[in-house]
């Protein structure tokens, strides 16, 4: 399937896809993801995304489009993608639009993850993430706590909070979802491919989404 996944940070756009491609293989595209690998990479990527993802603001569009325009054209993508943090923008999403075209592919879905701005904050401060880049395991330390010793239950390393999980960070981050990617939803709805899903159970949003994409 190829979707995009839209939701506030700490929605469970991660959980949701990682899910997901174990239903058909899609793969799951992370900007997030791609962005922290190289900030601890120190690529030139890294060094130039670094400051903005620290204080929760969004990377620049260009520098993120040269990211995409490569990743979807690598060869794993052909079984279907999984969008977890892209587009962020409108003009993200125009942008992508035109790649599709020129790739000659087509978006299924675009599913919104509507969760309550209470719980997106207790989630936040209770998230830790793995921190080895290959693994990158979602954990909660109420709901689904990594070892007791606090590495990872898949792969040992250390489960830790992200730099950008600091109440100031989330609380920007938050305002620049509502600024900048909420908008996306409508941009969506006129195209036809918003299913909004307002479960709280990754399980139950697994389910749907497999149902909206059929
Ligand atoms: P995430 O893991 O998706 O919450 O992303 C963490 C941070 O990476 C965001 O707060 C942004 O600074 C940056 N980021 C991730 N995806 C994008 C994107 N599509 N556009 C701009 N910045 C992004």
């Amino acid at each position: 399937m190829r979707i995009v996944l839209l939701g506030a940070p700490g929605a469970g756009k991660g959980t949701v896809a990682k899910m997901l491609t174990d239903y058909d293989g899609s793969v799951q595209i992370s900007t997030g993801d791609i962005l922290r690998n190289a900030v601890k990479a120190g690529s030139e990527l890294g060094k130039k995304a670094q400051g903005f993802m620290e204080r929760g603001e969004l990377v620049p569009d260009d520098l993120i489009m040269d990211i995409m325009e490569a990743r979807l054209q690598e060869p794993d993508c052909a079984k279907g993608f999984l969008l977890d943090g892209f587009p962020r923008t409108i003009p993200q999403a125009e942008a992508l639009k035109k790649l599709l075209v020129k790739i000659n592919l087509k978006l299924d879905r675009v599913i919104n993850l509507d969760v309550p701005k209470d719980v997106i904050l207790d989630r936040l401060t209770t998230r830790r993430t793995c921190s080895n880049p290959d693994c990158q395991e979602i954990y909660n330390i109420k709901s689904k706590p990594p070892k007791p010793d606090g590495t990872c239950v898949k792969c040992g390393a250390p489960a830790v909070q992200r730099a950008d999980e600091t109440v100031e960070a989330i609380t920007k981050r938050l305002e620049t979802y509502n600024e900048k990617t909420a908008p996306l939803i409508d941009f969506y709805k006129k195209e036809g491919l918003t299913t909004t899903i307002s479960s709280l159970s990754s399980e139950e949003i697994v389910d749907q989404i497999k149902k909206a994409v059929k």
